[in-house]
């Protein structure tokens, strides 16, 4: 890296000596990208700045929560009246309603939504709302699909987990994985074959509509009429996680893009903008299990804290009063993609160009991609070259090939443009 780094090595040094790796999630640690990490004093629009004073052109936006870009003013406005208010109370509040009314108001599928922490709380509650509903025990979910870090769904899965080659996790107990079934994704005949083997065990299929930690596979719509096709004539429950697509790629997320009605959704990172966050809905039959209305036990002492709820309302007021943001994000993803695949296809070069509407990923790899088996053999040490480049160029890329580069309303065509000579610069290098 050709810029100055010595702050954030100081910082890492010291991190590692209290921290495992130095970091509080894996991917942070840039360990497949063979470097050190960048320690980030603060963020503006869709720029970052870390320990040393370099700034970078952020393509992580903290991994999908900042779809307005960093420190956005609507998100700022009144944040120190709601701060200066108190913290938490452990009872009720009125931002928690007015953040669930937005949420039912923009998804078909749920009438009724319980706020959580993180991604993972949702996935995790949803999948013992859809067990405690069927009073069945197995799931089905699909290879290369990251459902957050909860023991059930710590198999074959995405994100980190591809990156340090550890898709089931040691620590996670064979009797509690026994009950998680996984297919391929847009494997439609696998998926009714999985279906007939287990016929009256499937709880649940849990998906993410557009895989996004894989790199970025789009489920093809005949896959997502599938997967409700099934779990209509099993009686199994159909979740949609939608921790990354929701209120991404519209602001009723996939379950509006696709036209395919999911029984329980997870949220998870713009509905709190930037704050620690999450939430799972459904209609009111499902969700009406839940406790204190049915026996289905969930809680949290921060759950729709005041703060996040706040963010997270800010974010959804103005992406409702703002919908040409999705059109703006799309025009500038699909620019990415114009000039990148022409790019790649003029120069002959081993890889592809994925995008689904502002969902982007550069795959270091030739040909079509459908499902985890398309992207495992991705040339890894290529991308950790490239990544390393594009840094010192000041420009933060995700640091794992398995990745989605995230847009933001911030990014700017400037932005887009500086993204993409810079590729082919050091694509050609
Ligand atoms: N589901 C999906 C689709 C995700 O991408 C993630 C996190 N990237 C999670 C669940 C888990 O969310 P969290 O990290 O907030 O626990």
């Amino acid at each position: 890296m050709s810029n100055q780094n010595t702050n954030s090595r100081a910082l890492f040094e010291r991190a590692q000596a209290v921290i495992p790796g130095g970091v509080n999630s894996p991917v942070r640690a840039f360990k497949s990208v063979g470097c050190d990490p960048i320690f980030i004093e603060k963020g503006l629009g869709s720029k970052i700045y870390d320990a040393d004073g370099n700034s970078y052109l952020d393509m992580i936006c903290s991994w999908g929560p900042l779809i307005l870009g960093h420190s956005h003013p609507a998100l700022l406005e009144n944040i120190e009246e709601v701060f200066s208010r108190g913290t938490s109370f452990g009872v009720p509040t009125h931002q928690e309603v007015t953040m669930a009314e937005l949420i039912v108001s923009a998804y078909h599928a749920v009438d009724m939504v319980r706020m959580v922490n993180s991604g993972t709380e949702a996935t995790m509650s949803a999948i013992r709302v859809a067990r405690g509903y069927t009073n069945r025990n197995k799931i089905l979910k699909f290879e290369g699909c990251y459902h957050g870090h909860s023991d059930a769904l710590l198999v074959k899965s995405g994100s980190g987990t591809l990156t340090y080659g550890v898709p089931t996790s040691p620590g996670v107990p064979e009797a509690t994985v026994r009950d998680t079934l996984t297919g391929r994704y847009n494997d439609i005949e696998m998926a009714r074959q999985i279906f007939e083997e287990n016929k009256d065990e499937i709880a649940c299929v849990i998906v993410e509509p557009v895989a996004g930690n894989m790199g970025v596979i789009p489920g093809t719509k005949a896959f997502l009429d599938a997967l409700r096709a099934l779990c209509d004539e099993y009686g199994s429950l159909l979740i949609f996680d939608e921790v990354i697509t929701g209120f991404r790629l519209d602001f009723g997320g996939a379950e509006a893009v696709y036209d395919v009605h999911p029984d329980l959704v997870c949220f998870g990172k713009i509905i709190g903008g930037g704050l620690p966050v999450g939430a799972y809905g459904g209609k009111k039959e499902f969700m009406s299990i839940v406790s204190p209305l049915g026996p289905v036990y969930q809680a949290g002492t921060l759950s729709g804290n005041p703060l996040a709820m706040h963010m997270g309302i800010q974010t959804l007021n103005y992406l409702k009063a703002h919908p040409e943001v999705y059109m703006h994000m799309e025009d500038k993803a699909i620019h990415l993609e114009n000039e990148l695949s022409a790019f790649i296809e003029s120069n002959n070069l081993p890889l592809s160009f994925v995008r689904f509407k502002g969902m982007t990923c550069l795959f270091f790899k030739a040909g079509a991609f459908s499902s985890y088996d398309d992207v495992k053999d991705c040339d890894t040490e290529k991308y950790g070259e490239f990544f390393r480049i594009m840094l010192s160029e000041g420009i933060l890329l995700p640091p794992a090939q398995f990745e989605g580069w995230f847009l933001s309303e911030a990014h700017t065509m400037q932005d887009i443009d500086y993204l993409i000579s810079k590729t082919k610069t050091v694509l050609l290098s």
